[in-house]
């Protein structure tokens, strides 16, 4: 079956929402195979989005990033990676079509209440990178 990975990210972790994106990841029959809570910092998240280091929002990124802890695991579904991205919404929250995740709970371009791998190479890079399998 395939695999995506996920971010709880710090925005939603300080607004109590890790409950109801649970909640919502459930009830969209995907299962969840995979938890853990997490404190990131530089080198991790340098690793994570190590297409964006160059870029001029990474340093905001990367404090943001590093407010609070943050929940990471791995979602099961067929179609996992673009039902995922499907259920979360575009990049941008303030873009994000109604209803999906970022939409819901996220603010604007940097705090957008989680991650979804764009793909399953990325899937699997990002597994190992933050659950080490
Ligand atoms: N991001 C940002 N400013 C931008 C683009 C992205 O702060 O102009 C942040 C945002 O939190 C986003 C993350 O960097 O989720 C990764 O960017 P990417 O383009 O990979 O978007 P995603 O795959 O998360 O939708
Ligand atoms: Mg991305």
């Amino acid at each position: 079956m395939e695999q995506t990975f996920f971010i709880v990210k710090p925005d939603a972790m300080q607004h109590n929402k890790l409950g109801e994106i649970i909640t919502i990841i459930e009830k969209n029959n995907f299962k969840i195979v995979g938890l853990k809570m997490i404190k990131a910092n530089e080198e991790l998240l340098k690793l994570h989005y190590k297409e964006l280091v160059n870029k001029d929002f990474f340093p905001k990124l990367v404090s943001f990033m590093t407010e609070t802890p943050v929940v990471v695991g791995i979602l099961e579904k067929e179609n996992a990676v673009a039902e995922w991205r499907k259920l979360i919404g575009v990049t941008n929250s303030l873009e994000a079509e109604k209803g999906t995740i970022r939409n819901l709970f996220g603010t604007d371009k940097t705090r957008n209440a989680v991650h979804g791998s764009a793909s399953v190479e990325e899937a699997k890079n990002e597994i190992k990178i933050w659950l080490n399998k």
